[in-house]
């Protein structure tokens, strides 16, 4: 249907770059909901019931009919904590798979990122990275992290694998973050980040501002009439505490 819209940008009105992610790690995100076989994962419609395959080539199917700007190829997210043997069959098939979504990709206007896997084991972080880069990705995520494991072991990473990506490609976070996880991810080298905690604070009245967080449901901003945050000019802190927070 989107593509029948004319694609993502068209159905959107959005001029700005978009990137849609694969569904890997919203396919780990299912749990026991989920089998992953080399073919793809099978899993069962949280709305409906319904089972879906998802294979590297249906989804490359999907996000060249979606046409963002960037799209991500297919991998397997291992959890955190999780064995080595596990990480490396991850890592392995996260490989065989990105081969896979770069044969089918076709589209010229998008371009196809590679996400670099490996759990938090650095040997299998740089073999990962070494696998991905000879394939000539325009761009590479940083996959598999910000699922649990204490944030000194992700810098940890970020320090031993970024130093070998390359510095002419964006090199991007997937997941992050908190604000303190985007500096210490900036320091390291980190060009690009997602994560759903913005969105997902705010559904529950809690904004970040430059002051700290703002929740705009406390009693004190009732009649305060004052933009959520007086140092930014953007539509969103604009907005007045006092009128929102009776939603
Ligand atoms: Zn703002």
């Amino acid at each position: 249907m989107v593509r029948e819209a004319g694609g993502l940008h068209k159905f959107m009105n959005w001029h700005g770059p978009i990137l849609t992610d694969s569904g890997g790690f919203q396919v780990f995100s299912l749990g026991p909901l989920r089998t992953i076989t080399e073919e793809g994962v099978t899993f069962r419609s949280h709305i409906d019931g319904s089972k879906h395959l998802f294979t590297p080539e249906k989804v490359m199917e999907i996000e060249q009919a979606l046409g963002a700007d960037i799209a991500m190829a297919f991998d397997e997210c291992a959890p955190y904590p999780c064995d080595k043997e596990y990480a490396i069959a991850a890592l392995e098939r996260t490989t065989r798979w990105a081969e896979r979504c770069k044969k089918v990709h076709s589209r010229k206007d998008q371009a196809l990122f590679g996400i670099i896997q490996g759990g938090v084991f650095n040997d299998l972080r740089e073999r990962s990275a070494k696998e991905l880069l000879a394939m000539d990705f325009p761009g590479y995520g940083i996959g598999g992290l910000s699922v649990g494991e204490p944030k000194d072991l992700m810098y940890d990473v970020l320090d031993h694998l970024i130093p070998l990506m390359p510095k002419d490609k964006p090199r991007y976070l997937m997941g992050v973050g908190s604000p303190d996880c985007l500096i210490e991810g900036v320091i390291r080298g980190v060009d690009m980040f997602d994560c759903v905690l913005p969105t997902r604070i705010a559904r529950n009245g809690t904004v970040f501002t430059h002051k700290g967080k703002l929740t705009v449901r406390n009693a004190e901003f009732a009649r305060d009439f004052r933009p959520m945050d007086e140092q930014c000019d953007c539509y969103a802190c604009q907005i007045i505490p006092g009128l929102i927070s009776g939603i």
